[in-house]
């Protein structure tokens, strides 16, 4: 697509901004972890349960049998109901809590929503559907509309239901089947259960005193309300002309929505606790003539390129074919091994990891320095620095972002002293014992991605076999065999980061987990079984196997500033990514198939 170069970095003093990092990283960290947000249940429901979106259509209650129930209409549902229609078990109904499939691509409708990973990687089923995304990072709509597009690719649409959220799951060994219980009042008999709720899927509120006092207007970026703002997600937001805005929160989601913030609105406050790292966008359009250079089997060939720089390291001479702010990185650590003739670091990990976070801080310095040149008020562009390692946080990219901070019409608070937001009162939010009177307040607050399991999964109760609960089960640890089945959870399968493999692009995760399932669930249909589940001796060997394989992350994630990704700085057992395979994404793979093609099923019992 285009040319890849290393790019050019200053020095930095390594010991200081380590120091730097620590105090930072202290300075934020809170005893509470994931308890200091709020659920989005009971009295703050309507901010997960409320679709400003769709309009939901009454309907009767759902009393019915059914094979296999998937929970989630996003794109690990998706690929999961489709994978499974295929290999021959053709009664598969989507509950989906949305009005159309999407999931996290239904939900965030923010102005500004955008991929922030290359598309032709991020986007499942390309060369299976036929489509090429327009742009390199596809708007949010095009990534909606791709979700769509694979429902009726798999013909997914006829048994979807929509506006559904499954309340509770439980087993009933009278019938060997899942009671599905609806907010619906529906109950659905099903056979199998898949769990593909994706990570992002429950918005969680910032826990600050006085959150309900407020007499203004107020949402979650994941349930924008264009009917308070006016435009839609290429900006416009011409209602906000006379409007005091306030934005709570600087992650992924608030820095694509400031920009349109700053542009519509008569003055916009922006609460930042943490900076994010802002690289450039560098978006460009997806031509016929690239499209034409492709060979089969080339999306495949772009993620392994993209996992390679990710979460190894690119040997000498490999093109980075996917050249941007994920893979700079590894991009410039082999342009440096090239010049200090330095390969046979590679061969050793501890040397590895100390050049490794070297080049990231030369990197994160560059993005330091790049603030400073783009934001005019130097005391300004000294509270957007972020000092954390590249990773510790997910990077943005975005070319309006930081330029905002320019207009007369943007506040930046530091709210970082406080811990965040010191309170909100009937007329504004108070920070550094300023009340700054507003309008509206939006929440880019994020999502219980590594909260505690039961507030995460929402399903209370999840019960299998002999009353037991899978919170409980799971209590001190995932227990799995391959991430995707649990003993005492009959007919029960999960997608998503739990005990797997890791990639950069989420979604060959979930493609991954998809086929296997499939393949379980039609052979133990096509076996005769009612039941298969994994034995607990199977389980307990696969947790063996992945604890012994693991590379120990937990002090990297220590080091880190609080945030979703290392369970608010409790890291243990809430990794943002679960407890990944050792061996990596490509070698999860193998195994798997060496599993399926071995055909005995092993370590599963059916019944
Ligand atoms: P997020 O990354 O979890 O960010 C939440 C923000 O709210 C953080 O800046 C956090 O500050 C702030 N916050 C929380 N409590 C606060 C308090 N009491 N006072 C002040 N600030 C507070 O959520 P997100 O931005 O919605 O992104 C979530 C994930 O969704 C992303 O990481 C990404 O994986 C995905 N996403 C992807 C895209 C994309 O691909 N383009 C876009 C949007 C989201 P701290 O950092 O200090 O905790």
């Amino acid at each position: 697509m285009q040319q890849c170069a290393p790019t050019r970095t200053p020095d930095v003093d390594h010991d200081a901004l380590r120091e730097k990092y620590r105090a930072e990283r202290d300075k934020r960290l809170r005893p509470e972890g994931g308890e200091q947000y709020l659920v989005t249940e009971g009295e703050f429901a309507e901010f997960y349960e409320a679709d400003p979106y769709t309009p939901v259509v009454p309907r009767l209650p759902i009393r019915e049998d059914v094979e296999v129930v998937v929970l989630g209409g996003g794109f690990s549902g998706l690929l999961a109901a489709g994978r499974i229609k295929q290999a021959g078990v053709d009664d598969v109904r989507i509950v989906e809590l949305g009005g159309d499939f999407g999931g996290a691509w239904y939900w965030n409708r923010y102005p500004g929503i955008q991929i922030d990973t290359d598309a032709t990687a991020y986007l499942p089923l390309l060369e299976e559907t036929g489509y090429l995304p327009t742009q390199k990072y596809s708007l949010g709509d095009e990534v909606y509309e791709h979700c769509q597009r694979i429902g009726k690719h798999f013909g997914l649409y006829d048994d979807a239901i929509f506006h559904t959220l499954v309340r509770s799951l439980t087993w009933d060994a009278s019938i060997s089947r899942w009671r599905v219980a609806t907010n619906r009042d529906d109950d659905i008999r099903a056979r199998f259960v898949v769990m593909a709720q994706g990570p992002f899927h429950r918005p969680k509120l910032p826990g600050i005193p006085g959150i309900t006092d407020f007499q203004g207007h107020t949402f979650h970026t994941a349930r924008w309300d264009y009917e308070y703002t006016g435009g839609g997600i290429r900006g416009g937001l011409s209602r906000l002309a006379d409007k005091r805005v306030a934005i709570i929160g600087t992650g992924s989601s608030g820095v694509q929505t400031i920009p349109h913030l700053a542009a519509a609105a008569a003055h916009l406050t922006v609460f930042q606790r943490t900076p994010s790292y802002i690289n450039e966008r560098g978006n460009v359009e997806i031509t016929s003539e690239w499209a034409a250079t492709l060979e089969p089997g080339w999306q495949e060939e772009r993620r392994r390129n993209f996992h390679t720089a990710a979460f190894e390291a690119f040997a000498p001479g490999q093109p980075d074919l996917i050249c941007d702010g994920w893979t700079e990185i590894s991009r410039n650590l082999q342009a440096h091994l090239d010049a200090t003739n330095g390969w046979a670091a590679l061969t050793d990990p501890v040397k590895f990891m100390a050049l490794r976070e070297e080049i990231d801080h030369r990197y994160t310095e560059r993005l330091r320095e790049r603030i400073a040149s783009i934001v005019t008020d130097p005391a300004t562009a000294e509270t957007l620095k972020p000092y954390y390692n590249y990773m510790c946080k997910r990077p943005c990219f975005n070319d309006e972002y930081l330029p905002a901070f320019n207009r007369a019409n943007v506040t930046l608070v530091d709210v970082s002293s406080s811990r965040g937001v010191e309170r909100i009162t009937a007329t504004g939010v108070v920070a550094n014992g300023v009340e700054h009177e507003v309008d509206c307040i939006i929440f880019a607050s994020g999502f219980e991605a590594t909260t505690d399991l039961d507030r995460k999964m929402g399903v209370k109760p999840f019960v299998g076999r002999d009353g037991l609960s899978l919170y409980d089960h799971w209590a001190d640890g995932y227990r799995t065999l391959h991430g995707m089945t649990s003993h005492g959870f009959p007919n029960q399968f999960f997608v998503g980061f739990i005990q797997g493999g890791v990639t950069a692009s989420v979604t060959a995760v979930f493609e991954q987990q998809a086929e296997h399932i499939a393949y379980v669930i039609a052979e133990a249909v096509e076996r005769g079984a009612t039941t298969v589940e994994p034995s607990e001796e199977a389980q307990d060997e696969w947790v063996t196997t992945l604890r012994a394989s693991a590379f120990d992350n937990t002090a990297f994630a220590r080091a880190c500033t609080p945030g979703y990704f290392n369970g608010e700085g409790e890291p243990r057992l809430r990794s943002q990514f679960g407890e990944p395979y050792g061996p990596g994404f490509y070698a999860m793979g193998d195994l798997l198939k060496a599993w399926r093609d071995d055909g005995r099923l092993e370590g599963l019992i059916l019944g």
